[in-house]
C-alpha cells in the first residue's frame, strides 16, 4: 500500500539496555537531520519491549543525553511496553488468517538441524504443519514464502532477499511471550505513521522481514536508509556494554562533530559553538549521498 500524503515522519527508537553510545548517536543524527531537511516530524520511541534486557535508568539516561545534544522530538515519547495489547491484537489477526503457527522446537534442536542464514539460523519449517497447541514455552512463527522481497535503500542501494531460503519462518512472539522485535517495530512504525526509517546497518538484514510483515498487514510502504556501523578495535559492532566511546552529555558538540564526520559529511565550520548552531548548519549541509555504505 502506498502512503496517501507526502508527509515525512521519521523516528529514533533506542532500546534502553544502556546509555546512548557513539554508534546510536550516529544513527540518531542521521535520522534527525534527514527529517529536519525534509521539514518533517521526528518521533522518539523507547524500544523497551525486551524487558529482561532493559536496564533500570537507561531510558532516562538516553532521554537526558538527547536533550543535552539538542534533539527535539514531536509529540510525547512512545514506549513499546505500553503497546503490548496492540501487538497481541495483530498476532491474533495473523492467527485467524493462519499466517502463523506454534513452534515447539528448542533452540538446541534447531541448532542441530538448521544452517546459518544472513540473520540467525534458517528455520527449516519443522513445526509448520504439526498443529501444535500454544503453551507456556512455545514461540509463534510467521509462514514465509519464496517471493522476492526487495527495497531500495537510500545508502546501500538495491537490496533483496528470498525469506524462505535466507531466514525461514521467523519468530513473531518468543517462547517467553515477549513480542519479537521484528513484529513490534512494524506495528510501531504503523501506529506512529512513520514514513522514513533511518537507522543503523545492524538492521539491514532484518528489513526484508519487516517489509514482508508490513505487506501482510496492509501497512504503507516505508522508505529506508541504513547508516554504517561503528566498529570497535576488535572489529565488533559497538554495543551498549562497550564503554570505548561513551557519549558525554556535558560536551555535546565534540560528540556531535565526531559522529557527523563518521557520516562522511562536509565539515562543520569552526565558528559553530552551540548545539543549536550545529543543527542549523548540519541541516543545510546534510547529504545522504555522502554517507558511506560500509557493511562489516
Ligand atoms: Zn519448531
Amino acid at each position: 500500500m502506498r502512503r496517501s500524503n507526502n508527509q515525512y515522519i521519521g523516528r529514533f527508537a533506542p532500546s534502553p539496555s544502556g546509555g546512548l553510545h557513539f554508534g546510536s548517536l550516529v544513527s540518531a543524527i542521521a535520522s534527525y537531520v534527514d527529517a529536519r531537511q525534509h521539514f518533517g516530524q521526528w518521533i522518539l520511541r523507547i524500544d523497551d519491549i525486551d524487558q529482561p534486557r532493559t536496564k533500570s535508568g537507561a531510558a532516562e539516561s538516553i532521554i537526558h543525553t538527547l536533550n543535552a545534544f539538542g534533539f527535539k522530538w514531536n509529540n510525547s515519547i512512545q514506549w513499546q511496553s505500553e503497546r503490548i495489547s496492540q501487538y497481541e491484537q495483530v498476532i491474533q489477526e495473523l492467527k485467524d488468517r493462519n499466517a502463523v503457527y506454534i513452534c515447539a522446537c528448542s533452540r538446541k534442536e534447531i541448532s542441530k538441524i538448521a544452517a546459518s542464514g544472513v540473520d540467525g539460523m534458517i528455520y527449516p519449517g519443522t513445526c509448520r504443519d504439526q498443529g501444535h497447541k500454544e503453551n507456556s514455552s512455545r514461540a509463534i512463527r510467521i509462514r514465509t514464502n519464496s517471493e522476492r522481497i526487495y527495497f531500495s535503500d537510500r545508502v546501500f542501494g538495491h537490496f533483496e532477499q528470498n525469506l524462505e531460503t535466507l531466514s525461514g519462518d521467523f519468530i513473531i512472539r518468543r517462547a517467553d511471550k515477549i513480542t519479537a522485535y521484528q513484529l513490534a517495530v512494524v506495528v510501531d512504525d504503523y501506529l506512529d505513521q512513520v514514513s522514513h526509517v533511518v537507522r543503523g546497518a545492524d538492521l539491514l538484514m532484518s528489513t526484508c522481514k519487516q517489509i514482508y510483515l508490513g505487506g501482510l498487514l496492509g501497512y504503507p510502504t516505508l522508505d529506508f536508509a541504513h547508516t554504517p556501523l561503528v566498529i570497535n578495535k576488535s572489529g565488533k559492532k559497538l554495543s551498549k556494554s562497550d564503554r570505548a566511546f561513551p557519549v558525554n552529555p556535558d560536551t555535546p558538540l565534540t560528540a556531535l562533530i565526531a559522529a557527523w564526520r563518521f557520516l562522511g559529511q562536509q565539515d562543520i565550520t569552526p565558528h559553530v559553538q552551540t548545539v543549536e548552531e550545529f543543527w542549523d548548519e548540519a541541516t543545510t549541509k546534510w547529504s545522504i549521498q555522502k554517507v558511506p555504505a560500509d557493511y562489516p
